[in-house]
């Protein structure tokens, strides 16, 4: 039902961006599903790509890949860890997607031949798929959130959907907005009016804020936020403070404290249906903030950190996400350190000096050649000297070259993505991949999303699994190539995880009795790694990590 009823929270973000409104958005929809309501979060991006596959990561951060397929923003990772469910493709919008479904029912003559406008056409287009959204998922109540920060140009449209549709349903229809007070060192005091600047601009839109989060690096005092309330027309009770915290996880926590959730069913007219019970995640929580958990050294060597003078690990957050969500499992406190592989790839390289320190060692995916010698240096080392290895999709195609190249003394094997003529294609693109390369078709083409895969008997996997068949997200172009895969396997490689037909390699790892933990897949583990269910391969993996550690001491 999405008719009058369904409830709508629109997430906006006043001031500046990268303050949380994810986040907020994540929280938001963990409270009141567990105040018992069907919720679903849609994340609205305003940007003209028509999915996130295309950028770089170094620019924008993860690709996260959706069950469906979908690539899309890291928010929506968030969103998942949060819910604990698996979110579709309908949670998800671009300016992008929504101006080329205009663009193809105007070429169509959808439009019957009328003038076709951003308004209403675009904006009724945007309602669309929030409806649909809401529809598709069976949820009571909607949380959006809309990209970018009150003012700017690219998101006006969709503020004007949700001020549309507040009208039309003024009981269905709340507006949260995030925003930030800074303290700056000079003045020593919290600081309210670029918040209060924020709120008449999102007035000028027609649209009113009934909740305001104040982010701030400490919580906001009583004195500032009757100030907020009476300068920004907001009741005092929906100024919600939310100050730094230790870990994204708390903030839930926190905003409880401030009774937000009961706050947010008050605005939407909504009974309180029973106590919003936490204790798992507050259990998980305690368990991911422990600082006296013992220490477990993990380096992942990538190569998008670098960003100006700055270092970003966003390209990688999901796996930084799923160690933490294992780390918690087993009592640890895992301290990752990211090593830029491009420092490795230089001839004479010594990783040597670098990696013995370390617990356990993973490469996450990748693309492209920049940093694939080094890559290729750390796992060798990781192989000889036993330290438990952990390869995420490139990280398992480079196992395999290196194992090849070492073990099968075949030194020209790689990957075509990086030499089209190879002479030892180990890793090679996948048939039906071929001609979308050549005709330049790189959006939304690799093979994307859920794939069920077939887990070997008596193999490490399977006893982290404890499953034949699971179902794990892809992201990928190249495969290892069937041509080598007996002579792989004869050399002690174990293909321990293939499609279901056996064609397609999913996890490659060495028998337990040579290597502690030499394990790659072909897909991403992490981004299917929730709070309460860590995935049992990164779990696997740490547990390994923690036997290294203490053999050492
Ligand atoms: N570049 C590799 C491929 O396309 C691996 C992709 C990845 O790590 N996500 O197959």
């Amino acid at each position: 039902m999405t008719g009058k009823g369904h409830k709508y929270i629109f997430v906006l973000g006043g001031v500046m961006s990268g303050v949380g409104k994810g986040v907020v958005t994540s929280s938001i929809g963990l409270l009141l599903q567990q105040k018992g309501y069907p919720v679903n979060l849609v994340k609205v991006d305003p940007y003209l790509n028509v999915d996130a596959g295309t950028m770089n990561p170094t620019e924008h951060g993860e690709t996260f890949v959706l069950k469906s397929g979908l690539e899309t923003d890291q928010d929506m990772g968030n969103y998942e860890r949060f819910l604990g469910r698996d979110l579709t493709s309908d949670d998800y919008m671009t300016s992008g997607m929504v101006y080329q479904s205009v663009i193809a029912q105007e070429r169509a003559l959808g439009y019957g031949g009328k003038c076709v406008e951003a308004i209403p056409h675009v904006r009724d287009e945007i309602m669309r798929r929030i409806r649909q959204a809401a529809e598709v998922s069976g949820s009571q109540i909607s949380v959006i959130e809309i990209g970018g920060t009150i003012g700017d140009f690219q998101n006006a449209l969709f503020i004007d959907a949700a001020r549309e549709l507040k009208m039309r349903q003024p009981d269905d229809v709340t507006f949260v907005m995030v925003s930030y007070l800074p303290v700056p060192s000079t003045i020593g005091e919290m600081k309210t009016r670029p918040t209060q600047h924020a709120v008449r601009e999102l007035n000028s839109y027609g649209v009113q804020a009934d909740f305001i989060i104040a982010r701030a690096p400490q919580p906001i005092d009583d004195k500032r936020k009757e100030k907020i309330a009476i300068a920004c027309n907001v009741h005092k009770e929906r100024v919600i403070s939310a100050p730094d915290i230790k870990s994204i996880y708390e903030a839930p926590l926190n905003f409880e404290k401030d009774k937000l959730s009961d706050a947010l069913l008050d605005a939407l007219h909504l009974p309180d249906k029973r106590k919003a019970s936490l204790a798992a995640w507050k259990k998980f929580v305690t368990a991911a903030t422990d600082g006296s958990a013992p220490e477990l050294k993990i380096a992942v060597v990538g190569k998008y950190f670098d960003t100006g003078d700055f270092v970003l690990s966003d390209a990688y957050l999901s796996v930084i996400e799923a160690i933490k969500f294992s780390a918690a499992k087993i009592g640890q406190r895992a301290k990752i350190t990211w090593i830029n592989s491009k420092e490795f790839d230089k001839e004479g390289a010594n990783v040597g000096k670098i990696l013995p320190g370390f617990d356990g060692i993973i490469v996450p995916g990748g693309f492209g050649e920049t940093g694939i010698e080094g890559k290729i240096r750390a796992i060798r080392f990781a192989r000889e000297k036993k330290i438990p290895y952990f390869g995420l999709c490139y990280g398992m195609q480079l196992m395999v070259i290196e194992y090849a190249r070492n073990v099968l003394g075949l030194k020209e094997a790689t990957t075509t993505e990086i030499k089209k003529n190879a002479t030892e294609p180990v890793v090679d693109v996948m048939p039906e991949q071929k001609d979308l390369i050549t005709n330049q078709k790189y959006g939304g083409t690799m093979r994307l999303g859920a794939y069920p895969a077939r887990i070997k008997k008596g193999t490490i996997a399977r006893s982290a699994y404890k499953s034949e068949t699971v179902e794990e997200r892809h992201r990928h172009r190249y495969e290892i190539n069937p041509e080598y895969v007996e002579r792989l396997e004869k050399e002690g490689l174990v293909f321990s995880g293939t499609s279901p037909d056996g064609v397609l390699m999913e996890i490659a790892e060495l028998p337990k009795e040579v290597h502690p933990f030499m394990l790659g897949t072909q897909f991403h583990p992490e981004l299917q790694a929730r709070p309460l269910s860590p995935h049992p391969l990164f779990t696997e993996f740490l547990k390994a990590a923690v036997t290294r550690r203490d053999k050492k001491a």
